[in-house]
């Protein structure tokens, strides 16, 4: 744990608040420190307010922000008169002290603050630091955790036994606090939680939290229990598509909505599902209690969704009568599966929701390993965990995140994507919620869409069976499945009259518009029948097969070939629930094989301007890449639910296909 402070980086930042922001993405850059939202930070100031009066405000985290990418705008003012004499009230719900919170910020627009905001409040130091660091966690969580604590920190902190996140927790730390503190504290132990630290400037704060955690590492290093077992599984090379696509469609089925499921076979996951020991490690809880949010209290282990989701209503009934008011029961499938063979699953709403449960997990992982070395991992009691799973503020957060988008857990996947019309798709099921995999020969596809976590760009030409199993397995392993598939990818061969038109040409032709999309149809079969709410294929087609032109034989037959294999498809697959439609088509010129030039050219040909040219067609609209692309997503969705079949034309009109 080294201090990241910099001079130079901290001159950019003039004011307190400035300084806030700076150490409070410090902290945030560093994973060990805190994850996703975790972790809080404060700093105390003087305000004059419209009527001249000066107040003293705590300007503490707003909910909904990363320290690591925290600005100014993502902390919220709030009165510290206020907070103050809420600290003192024997009693507050938690709704009731959101509202508090909400009611006394005095920037209009502002986050909610912090559920910690109270607590920041009541600690008489300039600047506050919480995180949920490791090697604390790692400390903390074991049999004898508390007395651990103790004696790593006796002399300049306050060690908080475990008190519940919000009123009652602040209520306790003020009066630990009162109690205990003395000149020389410098931070806060909370017992399975966390750690604070505070200080009269942003580094003194910043740099007592990095002390604080470097005495707990330090700790464990002297028990033995710092240095991780070397990872020795090896993922083996089978292959797991199938299994893991029905796997998703029976937690999608548990959850009532379609997931995502990302696996990660990483030697590090195998070697801790492979473990003997695996129950008692991992079926306690998290290392720390707002993770439940992300992963649920425990992982699944195997694959026994039914069991599990059985268990978790157990669970349920077992603690929420006990409940201040009645709860809702969330719904029981897992977000967290170790499995001895395919590593780590997480599962998701998103793909970015799956990938904040890996980093979690991760780091779950080390928190466990170094507990048990150093005597036994010992995690809240479940019932502490439903306290904070089916918290107030969590259940209203969840009633309020609203309609989530139409392809939301969904996964497509598009060919030819890394231009034109399969980019365009990627970019409209994206937008549509869904995770994507792009296939494409071109070597750019992998950063297509930069690092996100609901892209996948594999190299693949399509032509070669052998790649297209690898990118599906590839594709399904960091996904889970397949809801979606785009046919797009296809060769337009210049112009060749069929007196001239070489057999080799007219294979290659082939092979890419039509074979290629064979095998993948036909691979992507059991895929497709999985898929939680049926599965749907849209075939790029073109205006050429209703109305094909001279020059252009390999190109139209071709396409005509492929409207009919996916016309075969739609009656052969309706009973497996997948919907095959076709769409056609023409004179889109923002892709690639469309220069400038060629455009140019293309017009004089026919003796008119490019504008002309480009609108040559009833509406005497541009027909784009994006229109397409649109209407193939839109194809996959509700709007089309009934309609399997069809050949739908987006060409602006053209009097021989009309
Ligand atoms: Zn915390």
């Amino acid at each position: 744990m080294k201090s990241l402070w910099s001079d130079a980086e901290a001159a950019r930042f003039a004011t307190d608040a400035g300084l806030r922001v700076y150490t409070s993405r410090l902290l945030g850059r560093d994973a060990t420190l805190v994850l996703h939202g975790g972790g809080n930070t404060s700093v105390k100031l003087k305000q004059r307010n419209a009527l001249g009066e000066e107040e003293d405000i705590l300007l503490v985290k707003g909910s909904g922000w990363d320290l690591e990418t925290i600005e100014e705008a993502g902390f919220a003012p709030v009165r510290m008169a206020h907070l103050t004499r809420l600290a003192r009230l024997e009693s507050l719900t938690d709704p009731q002290m959101m509202n508090e919170l909400a009611t006394q910020v005095t920037r209009a627009g502002s986050p909610a603050p912090s559920v910690e905001a109270i607590l920041h409040a009541i600690l008489p130091y300039k600047f506050v630091d919480h995180t949920h660091a490791d090697a604390l966690l790692a400390v903390t969580n074991t049999t004898d955790g508390e007395h651990r604590a103790r004696e790593i920190y006796g002399g300049d902190t306050v060690i908080v036994p475990y008190v519940m996140p919000g009123f009652d927790l602040a209520r306790q730390c003020a009066r630990l606090f009162a109690a205990e503190s003395g000149p020389g504290t410098i931070g806060m132990v909370l017992v399975n939680h966390g750690i604070f630290s505070f200080g009269g400037t942003a580094r003194e704060s910043y740099e007592r939290m990095i002390a604080l955690v470097a005495r707990a590492e330090a700790y464990l290093a002297r028990h033995g229990a710092w240095a991780l077992p070397q990872p020795k599984s090896d993922a083996g090379a089978q292959t797991l598509r199938l299994d893991l696509a029905r796997l998703r469609r029976e937690i999608s089925d548990c959850a009532g909505f379609p997931l995502v499921l990302a696996t990660h076979a990483a030697p590090k996951f195998l070697d801790f599902a492979r473990r003997k020991d695996i129950v008692t490690l991992s079926q306690q809880g998290p290392a720390t209690p707002d993770h439940v949010i992300r992963t649920k209290r425990i992982p699944m282990l195997g694959r026994d969704v039914g069991a599990y989701a059985a268990a978790y209503r157990e669970y349920f009934n077992r603690h929420a009568p006990a409940a201040r008011e009645p709860k809702t029961m969330l719904d029981p499938a897992p977000r967290l599966i170790l499995d001895p063979e395919f590593g780590m699953g997480c599962v998701g709403r998103t793909a970015k929701d799956a990938r904040i449960v890996h980093d979690i997990y991760s780091h779950t992982l080390d928190v466990i390993l170094r507990a048990a070395a150093l005597g036994g991992y010992r995690a809240l009691p479940e019932r502490d965990i439903f306290d904070v799973e089916y918290w107030d503020l969590e259940q209203a957060k969840l009633k309020k995140a609203g309609t989530p988008p139409v392809f939301a857990g969904e996964v497509a996947l598009v060919t030819g994507a890394a231009s034109g019309i399969g980019k365009a798709c990627v970019e409209s099921l994206l937008h549509r919620g869904a995770a994507v995999i792009g296939l494409d020969v071109n070597p750019g596809i992998a950063q297509l869409m930069g690092a996100r976590a609901d892209f996948l760009g594999l190299r693949c030409d399509v032509t070669s069976e052998r790649e297209l199993a690898d990118a599906l397995e590839s594709g399904v392993r960091a996904y889970g499945g397949l809801d979606m598939l785009v046919l797009n990818a296809g060769v337009f061969p210049g112009g060749q009259r069929i007196d001239a038109l070489a057999s080799d040409e007219w294979r290659r032709v082939m092979r890419v518009n039509l074979d290629a999309n064979l095998a993948l149809m036909r691979e992507c079969h059991p895929l497709l029948k999985l898929a939680p709410r049926g599965g749907r294929i849209v075939v790029i087609g073109s205006k050429n097969v209703p109305a094909p032109g001279p020059g252009a034989a390999a190109y139209s037959a071709s396409k005509a070939a492929l409207t009919q294999l996916a016309r075969v498809a739609a009656l052969e697959w309706g009973a497996d629930g997948i919907r095959v439609n076709t769409l056609h088509p023409n004179a889109v010129f923002d892709t690639a094989a469309w220069t400038d030039e060629v455009l140019a050219a293309r017009a004089a040909h026919y003796g008119v301007t490019v504008e002309e040219y480009r609108k040559g067609n009833v509406l005497r609209v541009e027909v784009t890449s994006r229109d397409v692309a649109e209407l193939a997503a839109e194809m996959c969705g509700p709007l089309f639910a009934k309609t399997t079949g069809a050949q739908v034309p987006v060409d602006g009109g053209n009097e021989r296909v009309i």
